[in-house]
């Protein structure tokens, strides 16, 4: 006899990426729990073997979907995997009577905590790398490996962090998460990806449910939904699509007021491999890229020829538009192990962004070298983040002067770019004339957060962190004025910028550029064109 199908259950959250997703419900936990019965020690044994070899096998599929520094890493991952050293310890407590997954995630987690505790901070990040691991056998063990996303599911997990997201392919697929808010960078991952999401659900019972839709616009997630919902939201799919195709139409357009004031529009970067679908010509240029997302969140960071061949190959994207690269703002919710501080209080008034940068000139001067390699190749404008004082903008500078030099006296090209900063710490944007930047670009994401006293990640304040709070409207137009008394650029490259239903609040401000998710542009220069 089949089972009755699950009565339609509707549950609200936040909306934080639009859009609709239909799909099969996967529920993803980050912790793998403790379960299986201590066997025969021989049985133990070749259970551990198998896992490995299913582990490994995962590891090969991965590593050919991901490609260039992620294959890397993977491959890396493989070698520690095959290597006996790592599983010995395990398969001698089982042979004490211990079961399989026990001796396999304490022996693991002793080796991780060996790496925690290295000087080096090489060998310290390789403490993701087996833990990664753990994970990776421990669910094969528990016969967990089922969590693996099948294309277009409907994923709900507590929270994700950005470098789980990028590893995913979502295609089709939709997030709902009990946690996180619209504000998060995952959130914003999502909104550039096209990804459905919705947070803050809080509970959510999903015992029983097979199939789940997301819509992302209103923040709702139904689990079994019936002909009636799939049918609405079928129409609701199609009027979306037909507004898209209306908005593309503007797309090589430049976007101009109805008054014929021209409002520069560029792009922001999160993965240089998207830039392949985009055409530069719909762009005024790039106005943000993350160089903190393009290196995976486990596998350490990449030495200098990597970042130069990243950094040079978005150059040639522009084609000699400018190309603004952010120095890395790893921190707050964007972790990189080896790197960032665990166990902060409040991570986001931590050692993020340039703070962390400066306090490690060993790593910092490897993406400086970089990016001055880089410049000769294009029209390159390097962006600070977090600056709360102007001495870090003027420490920035001079490591990136040292770092010409020595390449000069190596022989190697390299060349000063303009060298500007994030307004987005309160203290810039009271008074932006104490720092000698090139260029200013204001992180509203943040200057949001940090204004109205509301975490970009926790979704109880998410209503509170609105930009069109008037301390923050009021900070953004200052900044604009200031930039127009020195005749230096100002632009604004938060989440705000790719908001049609934000752009007249933006544009009244004093704000003549703005940066945004690609996949915002038509609805902005469409937007533009409707402002005074
Ligand atoms: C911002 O804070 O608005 C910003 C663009 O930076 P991020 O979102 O990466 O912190
Ligand atoms: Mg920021």
């Amino acid at each position: 006899m089949q089972p009755a199908p699950m009565p339609r259950h509707e549950l609200n959250g936040q909306p934080a990426a639009p859009g609709i997703a239909i799909g099969s419900l996967v529920r993803l936990t980050h912790q793998v729990q403790v379960l299986r019965q201590a066997g025969r020690p021989a049985d133990e044994a070749a259970a551990l073997e198998a896992a490995i070899a299913a582990a490994l096998a995962d590891l090969a599929v991965l590593s050919a979907e991901a490609g260039g520094d992620g294959a890397d890493i993977l491959e890396f991952q493989t070698a520690m995997l095959e290597d006996d050293a790592l599983r010995e310890p395990a398969l001698a407590a089982i042979g004490t009577g211990t079961a399989a997954d026990v001796a396999w995630a304490e022996s693991l987690e002793a080796q991780a905590a060996e790496y925690d505790a290295a000087e080096d901070g090489y060998f310290r990040a390789r403490a993701a790398d087996v833990r990664d691991l753990a994970e990776r056998v421990s669910r094969h063990l528990l016969g967990e490996s089922e969590t693996a996303l099948p294309a277009g599911a409907i994923v709900l997990a507590d929270d994700l962090t950005p470098s789980r997201f990028l590893e995913t392919d979502w295609q089709g697929g939709g997030i709902a998460l009990l946690a996180g808010s619209p504000a998060s960078h995952v959130a914003m991952l999502a909104r550039a990806r096209g990804v459905p999401m919705v947070t803050g659900l809080r509970a959510v019972d999903a015992e029983g449910h097979a199939h789940a839709a997301v819509d992302g616009g209103s923040g709702t997630l139904w689990l079994s939904p019936d002909a009636a919902v799939l049918a609405d939201l079928a129409a609701r799919t199609a009027q979306a699509a037909h507004h898209a195709a209306a908005a593309a139409d503007g797309l090589l357009r430049p976007a101009i007021t109805a008054s014929g004031r021209r409002i520069a529009i560029h792009i922001n970067v999160a993965d240089p491999a998207e830039l392949d679908r985009i055409d530069p010509a719909i762009c005024d240029g790039i106005g943000l890229t993350r160089t903190e997302l393009l290196f995976p969140a486990n596998g350490g960071l990449p030495d200098e020829a990597r970042q130069y061949a990243v950094y040079r190959r978005i150059l040639q994207w522009a084609g000699g538009r400018p190309v603004t690269i952010r120095t890395l703002d790893a921190g707050g919710d964007k972790p990189i192990a080896g790197l960032t501080v665990a166990g902060e209080s409040n991570p986001f008034l931590g050692l993020r962004g340039v703070r962390l940068s400066l306090a490690r000139p060993e790593v910092f001067a490897v993406q400086l070298r970089a990016l001055a390699r880089a410049a000769v190749h294009g029209n390159l404008k390097v962006m600070v983040p977090m600056v709360t004082v102007p001495a870090e903008l003027e420490a920035t500078r001079t490591l990136l002067l040292a770092a010409i030099a020595d390449l000069h006296a190596a022989g190697i090209a390299a060349q000063l770019p303009a060298l500007g900063m994030m307004v987005e710490v309160p203290a810039a944007a009271l008074a932006p004339e104490k720092f000698d930047a090139a260029f200013y670009s204001i992180g509203s994401n943040d200057l949001t957060q940090y204004v109205t006293a509301s975490a970009r990640d926790i979704g109880a304040v998410a209503g509170l962190a609105d930009v069109r709070n008037p301390g923050v409207l009021r900070l953004i137009g200052e900044v604009a004025a200031h930039g127009k008394r020195v005749g230096r650029e100002v632009s604004l490259c938060g989440d705000a910028a790719g908001d049609p239903a934000l752009t007249e609040a933006l544009l009244a401000a004093g704000l003549e550029s703005l940066s945004m998710a690609p996949n915002a542009l038509a609805a902005v220069k469409a937007a533009v064109g409707r402002c005074p």
